[in-house]
């Protein structure tokens, strides 16, 4: 029995990697059928706002597995990125990339004699990458980074459940709750809570930052690290380059009911349509898949292929030693294919499965899931930071301020860029045209909505309201960052 794919062969290189790759699977009988979906820039181009139609949008989310090559996303025209909206509309929260060092694919640490083996899981919903923006001012831009208890727990427990499968001993939380305390602290703060659920499992924690550099010094310190989107895409193409670079890293985008299975890597502009391109990436995305599907022994034949392939030091002309000629993308494909039932001296494909094996294909849910994670948590208003415009010096913008008070606040601090500028400041702070105003509610009243958004009309009778935030209280915690000395 075949089991039914989506495929998008992609722009650029896509289509010339993805045929070497699709060539390789029918050369081993893998038992897939395909169904080629119309996505990609040809489809921005073609009035498609999502860029791909609704038959490919149909056919995805009834087969639930995609395979895809690169997309382009047409700057400029005010469209999202087609691979960040595909991740995001159908919950593709986990994003893992194996990296491991492959014999015949020469770095610094294969060099050395370090043997690299780390998985990175990404979050891949949240974050920066709402792209929820805003010019607050004509100066000021700011972003909404959004990190969710139900977001963070569902990637953050998928990574324990991957490290456990890979047999692996221990898993990172890479992160910068030392700064952003709410939004990696909340991620934080889930990990430990889902660690307790995997005592086997040895869990740690580690500034991004620190992370960063003890990768490049000692990358053996490390069998698979869990980091919130954005840390985790940089930190993704930092190992990418630990094993040889981008042409070497895979990745899968698993959800629950959708998985999208492409390489780490871009469309190649520079050298698309000229049949060069390396296939590597992609085809270790590909033999991914399979283990998913659960085709086991057909993903380890491939990947044996591959590294046998690569030992014998065949290589495109992006890798390997300059003094042997390199291969084009289709000769690369049929080296591949002559060393199908061929194995490596060293290495060998993963004996575990790299998955939990699952096809979706019969889940078709009627409406839109909404997790909450602590439906009965008590919550307060304890007042609001009112964000507005001016150029006032801060002591004038504080007898504005206290000009609209009412009894039921008072007013706490005024910032600039998150630095404190009243009532306490320095006059070498520099300041720009956008200013926080901290009301917090006075003692002994209890604040409701309508409060809030009456101070901050008031507020801007005599200046202009940029932004509303509530301060709130949820159970014993307090929802906001505060002010220094506060
Ligand atoms: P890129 O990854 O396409 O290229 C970066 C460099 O790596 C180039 O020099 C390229 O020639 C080389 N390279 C990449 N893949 C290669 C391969 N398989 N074999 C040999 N060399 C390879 O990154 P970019 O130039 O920043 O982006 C180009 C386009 O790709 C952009 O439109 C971007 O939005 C898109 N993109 C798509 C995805 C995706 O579909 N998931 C990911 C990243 C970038």
């Amino acid at each position: 029995m075949k089991t039914k794919i989506a495929v998008a062969k992609g722009d650029g290189i896509g289509p010339e990697i993805m045929d070497a790759v699709l060539r390789i699977f029918e050369a081993n009988e893998v038992p897939l059928e395909y169904e080629f979906v119309e996505m990609g820039k040809s489809y921005f181009d073609a009035g498609h706002s999502t860029g791909m139609t609704e038959a490919a949008k149909a056919t995805i989310e009834n087969l639930g597995i995609l395979f895809k090559g690169p997309m382009e996303t047409p700057k400029g025209k005010g469209v999202k990125s087609i691979n960040v909206t595909a991740r995001k509309v159908w919950n593709t929260y986990a994003n893992q990339r194996d990296f491991r060092s492959l014999n015949g694919v020469q770095t610094v640490f294969s060099k050395a004699g370090v043997s690299i083996n780390l998985t990175i899981i990404r979050e891949n919903i949240e974050d920066t990458y709402g792209g929820i923006e805003h010019m607050m001012t004509n100066d000021v831009a700011v972003g909404r980074r959004i990190i969710t208890r139900p977001g963070s727990a569902q990637v953050i427990r998928y990574a324990f459940e991957m490290a456990r499968r890979k047999g692996y001993k221990k898993l990172a939380c890479g992160h910068k709750a030392n700064i952003m305390k709410l939004t990696d602290g909340l991620f934080l703060e889930t990990f430990y809570e889902i660690a307790k659920e995997y005592p086997d499992l040895q869990a740690s924690d580690i500034i991004v930052d620190d992370l960063c550099m003890k990768l490049v010094s000692h990358p053996e310190m490390f069998q698979s690290i869990v980091l919130t989107n954005l840390q985790g895409d940089i930190v993704s193409d930092l190992c990418a380059g630990l094993v040889g670079g981008l042409g070497f890293a895979p990745s899968a985008n698993i959800g629950d009911n959708i998985s999208i299975f492409e390489a780490v890597h871009g469309t190649a502009p520079d050298i698309a349509g000229r049949n060069i391109a390396n296939p590597t990436a992609l085809l270790l995305s590909g033999i991914s898949m399979l283990r998913y599907l659960g085709l086991t022994a057909n993903a380890a034949t491939i990947e044996n292929a591959l590294l046998y392939t690569l030992e014998k030091g065949v290589h495109t002309g992006d890798f390997g030693d300059r003094s042997v000629p390199s291969k084009n993308t289709s000769e690369f494909a049929d080296c591949i294919i002559a060393n199908l039932g061929k194995h490596p001296v060293q290495g060998g494909a993963f004996s575990q499965p790299n998955f939990e094996c699952k096809t979706n294909a019969d889940f078709h849910p009627s409406e839109n899931k909404i997790t909450v994670s602590q439906p009965d948590i008590e919550e307060e208003i304890l007042g609001v930071d009112v964000f507005v415009e001016s150029t006032l010096q801060p002591a004038q913008l504080a007898e504005v301020a206290q000009s609209k008070l009412n009894d039921k606040f008072k007013l706490i601090m005024i910032s600039n860029r998150g630095t404190q500028v009243w009532p306490t400041g320095s006059v070498y702070t520099e300041l720009v045209n956008q200013f926080r105003i901290r009301y917090e509610k006075a003692d002994g009243i209890e604040l409701n909505q309508k409060d809030v958004f009456n101070i901050a009309a008031d507020v801007s009778d005599a200046l202009k309201v940029c932004s509303v935030e509530f301060l709130m209280k949820f159970g014993d915690k307090i929802g906001y960052s505060l002010a220094q000395g506060q």
